[in-house]
């Protein structure tokens, strides 16, 4: 039995190969210089550059302390992590984007808060640096959030975190697809804790989230720890029938009273539309919850492993 593994760092990696080597030459020497057992797990999500050949060569270089997971198809970055959390032995796991925006160098202050007690280290980025769109977007998702859920994130953004043995096995225990790892590891975390970190601008290759995927990403945050969008929807149609009751019995009354009325035709196509509107948008609403029972009872893999790469010594 070789020396316990202390630490596992997971790194999803899409369409990477031009900032691979420059997270590798920073990387290794920060987690060597913790001096503790360490390793390393790839993922690489279906990259269609030459991120996967970088990582083989990588794996030839360091045996020891690397592992790689090649998916053989896009998954999503949650979904790569959740691999890696699978294949890691580590005490405690540190998750890091493969584009350098979180440097290495600050996962010793995570472990150093860990040694406090705490079982899970969010991070806050000391001063961010994305797009300003992503800056507004995120702000208003935070609130939102904050509002719906019971978890306390200040900055959801933010992959540099770390989690405890028992919130790694805790989430392996879980078969959610489409989900939103910090948040999931927050909702089995006992004393969670954050840190303020550095953040860089990305070094190299560009943004792998589109606006489109981050509004996925976020109804699945919302839809996936949840109901309460559900219940304020109900909540609206409850208020929406008690006055159009109300405007009923005015009529009613009014038609009695005044006589029939023909005029106030468009106040009326007005309140249709609305209330369409609010229709249109439950059913969008259900049909979020309506899918994700969908690709959850559907029982398909939730992502496929071509291959692992690891030093086989190194097991049992
Ligand atoms: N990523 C992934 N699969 C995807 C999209 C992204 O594994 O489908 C990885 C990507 O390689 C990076 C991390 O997830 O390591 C974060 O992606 P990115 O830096 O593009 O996101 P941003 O920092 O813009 O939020
Ligand atoms: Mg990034």
């Amino acid at each position: 039995m070789n020396t316990p593994i202390s630490l596992s760092v997971v790194i999803p990696v899409y369409n990477e190969e031009q900032g691979l080597h420059a997270l590798f030459s920073r990387l290794y020497p920060a987690l060597d210089k913790l001096a503790i057992p360490y390793e390393i797990v790839f993922v690489n999500d279906g990259s269609r550059d030459k991120s996967a050949a970088i990582l083989r060569e990588q794996f030839q270089l360091r045996p020891d302390v690397t592992r790689v997971i090649l998916f053989n198809g896009n998954f999503g970055q949650h979904m790569a992590i959740m691999a890696g959390f699978e294949h890691t032995r580590g005490q405690r796991v540190v998750t890091l984007d493969a584009d350098l925006q979180n440097p290495p160098e600050e996962i010793s202050k995570l472990l150093a808060k860990m040694d406090e007690g705490f079982d899970y280290i969010g991070s806050i980025r000391k001063q961010r640096n994305d797009s300003w769109w992503r800056h507004v977007a995120s702000r208003a998702m935070n609130n939102f959030r904050e509002r719906i859920t019971r978890i306390k994130i200040t900055d959801q953004g933010c992959m540099l975190r770390a989690y405890d043995r028992g919130i790694i096995d805790a989430i392996n225990s879980c078969k959610e697809v489409n989900t939103f790892i910090p948040a999931l590891a927050y909702t089995f975390a006992r004393r969670p804790a954050e840190v303020v970190v550095e953040h860089e601008e990305r070094a190299e290759g560009e943004s792998k989230y589109s606006l489109y995927s981050l509004i996925r990403l976020n109804f699945d945050l919302m839809t996936g720890f949840s109901v309460v969008p559900l219940q304020w929807f109900s909540l609206t149609g409850m208020v929406v029938s008690l006055f159009s009751a109300l405007f009923f019995v005015f009529l009613v009354v009014r038609r009695l009273i005044i006589g029939p009325e023909a005029e106030g035709m468009f106040t009326l196509f007005a309140l249709v539309f609305f209330m369409i509107g609010i229709a249109l948008f439950g059913i969008g609403l259900l049909g979020e919850y309506v899918g994700r029972i969908y690709q959850q009872v559907r029982h398909r893999p939730r992502y496929l492993v071509e291959a692992v790469l690891e030093d086989v010594k190194g097991e049992k």
